[in-house]
């Protein structure tokens, strides 16, 4: 069958429960729609409180009765390769479901997600064979640190990277042994569903692995609330990280919250200006502007400020943007219609606070089946205050604003003068400038002379609004684990040299 068959075949999906695909208990669903187009592309169940209650208890069930407390690392090791392959041999199935639920470019879920997905898989693998945990030896006693598993562990997502972000999350969660319960947004739940299909074909024992299917507020909130997962690892919007901390912290589960960024993108006037520039586009619109880490504001000297503008302007104008299935095509749609709106609220909000808008800001006439899609011309505004809402406030779209500065001070200023404090990118030739400036930024991640250059290993996590904890590598495994500390008394001078 062709990819585009097999794609159309996947259209009413189901929860994963148990080892079983079911619909809710209810029968209810949603319409899953095509937001290049507006045209609905399948259903999702739409569960509720009851739906989460049996996936807990399957949860439970696996973590405590089934063959999965009995795993060794390695076995679990090897079932997150075989995902990992999985997910390879079905590649374009994976890239063409990506795409058809978020809008994105089928190119850009070619090159980026699925692969981060595979690979997330294989790094997990890799990063729980070779952990170690600690020994401290006393004169007369010895501790040493069992990491267990937190137990049945509640992941929630959101739909900018669908399976990027929840292979993020399910990779070390399985490595360290827990059973899952997962909510995608309900905008993006292909992908997911697909990996749930792949999961239950690789052999990783039923009840492990569960997937409903809804709206946050009710499979989403019934995950955060249920007294029987220990853990939580949100990312999504910070207004609902605040809720979801507000019905968490109480219980005492484990949190990990990965929230909204408004990142600067500060260019020095020593810097690389070809490299500048392309990194700007690159901070700027990818996902059509739809990623946490986008540099939405971007900080330019004074000295090359005009120069900087009009090279991203004709460089953003000149951008491809169409049928998401295209090839060609480098800006898609956005995830929906309802966002759309939101983020053209934020191009009028600019006019009215004195923006000026260099480019984009309006929806463009698209031909035949995409007429009703939710696409954005990218967009470029300049001319307003640093303290204004547009500038203050997460967008998440193709929209960036541009600022002036003089000084490495008034820079650090303008860049620190928000809630957030996700990612930050630093354009100089000056490395002295460049660190100085990196350790003066409040945000949990800067990139110098680069935009999104990650390395799995590395804490990923923001201050401020943008959330608590971090994720990647060791600190993954940590979240996912308890720490439990042994101490065995020996008598005195056990291990002294010579003894
Ligand atoms: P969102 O509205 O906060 O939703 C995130 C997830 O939470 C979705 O699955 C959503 O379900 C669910 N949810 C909604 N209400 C809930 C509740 N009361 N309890 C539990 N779960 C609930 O965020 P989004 O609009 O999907 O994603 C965009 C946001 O994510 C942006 O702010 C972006 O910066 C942030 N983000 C952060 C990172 C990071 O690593 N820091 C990465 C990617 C995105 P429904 O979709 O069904 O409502």
């Amino acid at each position: 069958m062709e990819v585009e068959e097999q794609v159309l075949a996947w259209n009413t999906l189901q929860n994963f429960i148990n080892g079983q695909f079911v619909p809710a208990k209810d029968g209810e669903t949603l319409d899953n729609i095509y937001p290049a187009t507006s045209q609905v592309a399948g259903t999702i169940p739409r569960s509720k409180s009851q739906d989460v209650e049996v996936a807990v208890s399957s949860a439970k069930d696996a973590l405590h009765l089934g063959p999965w407390g009995k795993t060794s690392v390695n076995e679990r090791a090897d079932l997150l390769e075989a995902i990992a392959q999985e997910i390879e041999d079905n590649f374009e199935l994976f890239a063409y479901l990506e795409s058809r639920d978020t809008g994105k470019p089928l190119s850009l879920t070619r090159r980026v997600d699925i692969p981060r997905a595979i690979s997330n898989f294989r790094f997990f693998a890799g990063a729980v064979r070779h952990s170690r945990d600690d020994f401290h030896p006393m004169s007369d006693a010895f501790n040493y640190t069992l990491r267990r598993p937190v137990g049945v562990v509640g992941l929630i997502t959101p739909w900018n990277l669908p399976l990027y972000l929840l292979s993020w999350k399910v990779a070390p969660a399985l490595a360290m042994g827990n059973t899952i319960v997962a909510k995608p947004s309900e905008l993006t739940p292909s992908t997911a569903t697909l990996l749930a299909d792949v999961i239950s074909r690789v052999g990783v024992p039923q009840g492990v692995f569960q997937l409903v299917h809804g709206l946050g507020a009710e499979v989403g909130q019934a995950i955060v609330e249920h007294p029987d997962i220990s853990a939580i690892s949100f990312t999504g919007g910070t207004v609902t990280g605040k809720r979801v901390a507000a019905t968490a912290a109480p219980q005492f589960k484990k949190l990990s919250l990965e929230l909204g960024g408004k990142n600067p993108n500060i260019i020095f006037a020593d810097c690389d200006f070809e490299k500048a520039v392309e990194g700007t586009m690159r901070a700027s619109f990818t996902n059509q502007g739809q990623v946490c880490l986008c540099g939405s504001r971007v900080l330019v000297q004074r000295e090359i400020f005009d120069a900087f503008t009009e090279a991203i302007v004709e460089k953003t104008k000149a951008l491809v943007l169409g049928d998401p299935m295209d090839p060609q095509t480098e800006v898609g749609a956005l995830v929906s219609v309802d966002h759309l709106e939101k983020v053209k609220g934020y191009v009028e909000l600019a006019k009215e606070e004195g923006g000026d808008v260099l480019c984009g800001g309006e929806r463009p006439e698209m031909p035949g089946v995409f007429a009703d899609g939710a696409f954005l011309l990218p967009t470029i505004i300049s001319g307003l205050t640093p303290q204004c809402r547009t500038v203050q406030e997460e967008i998440f779209g193709p929209v960036i604003t541009l600022h002036p500065f003089d000084t490495v001070e008034e820079a650090l200023e303008i860049a620190n003068g928000v809630r957030y404090g996700l990612a930050a990118s630093v354009w100089t030739q000056d490395l002295q400038k460049a660190h100085r400036v990196s350790a003066a930024l409040e945000t949990g991640m800067v990139w110098v002379n680069t935009w999104l250059h990650r390395d799995l290993r590395v804490p990923f996590g923001g201050l401020k609004d943008s959330g608590v904890g971090r994720e990647g590598g060791a600190y993954s495994l940590s979240f996912f684990s308890e720490a439990r500390n042994i101490c065995i008394h020996m008598g005195e001078h056990w291990n002294n040299i010579g003894s």
